[in-house]
């Protein structure tokens, strides 16, 4: 999957119509929104904004990235 990808499943997940509004009301926070890049995965979870190696509970992996960090914006 492509971080595009990943960051507009995100955005659904959390409830934004698209990738920009989730990074919108990201970027003020202290959390953000994050997920496993892992392929069929789709494990969702609030982490540090310049998280890109957070633990994955589903699959036991570091493998969840923030938001921001998909968007190259950290
Ligand atoms: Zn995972």
């Amino acid at each position: 999957m492509t971080n595009q990808t990943l960051l507009e499943t995100l955005a659904s997940t959390e409830g934004h119509a698209t990738a920009y509004e989730l990074l919108e009301a990201t970027v003020c926070d202290s959390v953000s929104p994050a997920i496993c890049t892992n392929p069929g995965c789709g494990y969702t979870t609030d982490m540090e904004p310049d998280q890109d190696q957070g633990w994955c509970e589903h699959c036991a992996t570091n493998t969840v990235k923030s938001a921001l960090v998909l968007a190259g914006m950290i």
